[in-house]
C-alpha cells in the first residue's frame, strides 16, 4: 500500500523545476524510494557508494535539501538532532516510533491513528494527515546489542 510518489512522477517533477536528471541524482531518487525506513544523508551516501553511484556526501546533502523544498521529500528529526529522510507519502496516517538509545526509526503498520483524528476532528479541524511519532527505548534491538558485549 504505497499510495506515495513513483519514480516517474518525481523525475517528471525534477525535470519540470528545471533540473537535469543525471545518472547520480536518479540514483538518489531510487535509493530514497527503496528504502525501507527513514535514512540519514550519510546512510544515503553508504548506500549510493555501494550502488557504485558517483556520489559526494555535499552533492547528496544539495539534492536533499532541493527535494524537500519540492514537497515530496521529507526531513523528520532524529534522536541527537540529524535529519532522517523520506519520500512524503499519501499515506493518511504514519505512526513511528524512535528509539531513544539507538536512533532505530520504525514506521508502524496500524490504523491506531484513528482516536487522534477523532480529538482533532472534535476540536473542529479537519485533518489531512496525521504523523505520530514515539519516542521510546529499543528492547528488540538495543536490548540484542547488549547481550552481545
Ligand atoms: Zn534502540
Amino acid at each position: 500500500m504505497n499510495g506515495g510518489k513513483v519514480q516517474s512522477e518525481i523525475l517528471q517533477t525534477l525535470r519540470a523545476a528545471g533540473y537535469r536528471l543525471t545518472g547520480p541524482r536518479r540514483k538518489l531518487v531510487d535509493l530514497l524510494l527503496q528504502a525501507e525506513a527513514p535514512l540519514t544523508a550519510e546512510e544515503i551516501y553508504q548506500r549510493a557508494r555501494q550502488a557504485r553511484a558517483q556520489a559526494n556526501l555535499s552533492t547528496i546533502y544539495r539534492n536533499l535539501a532541493t527535494f524537500c523544498e519540492m514537497g515530496w521529500l521529507e526531513a523528520l528529526p532524529g534522536p541527537s538532532g540529524e535529519r532522517h529522510y523520506q519520500v512524503r507519502s499519501a499515506d493518511e496516517q504514519r505512526l513511528s516510533v524512535m528509539c531513544l538509545d539507538c536512533g532505530e526509526l520504525t514506521t508502524l503498520k496500524t490504523d491506531a491513528g484513528g482516536p487522534f483524528n477523532a480529538v482533532v476532528r472534535d476540536l473542529g479541524f479537519s485533518a489531512q494527515s496525521l504523523r505520530v511519532t514515539v519516542a521510546a527505548h529499543c528492547e528488540h534491538i538495543c536490548g540484542r546489542k547488549a547481550e552481545a558485549k
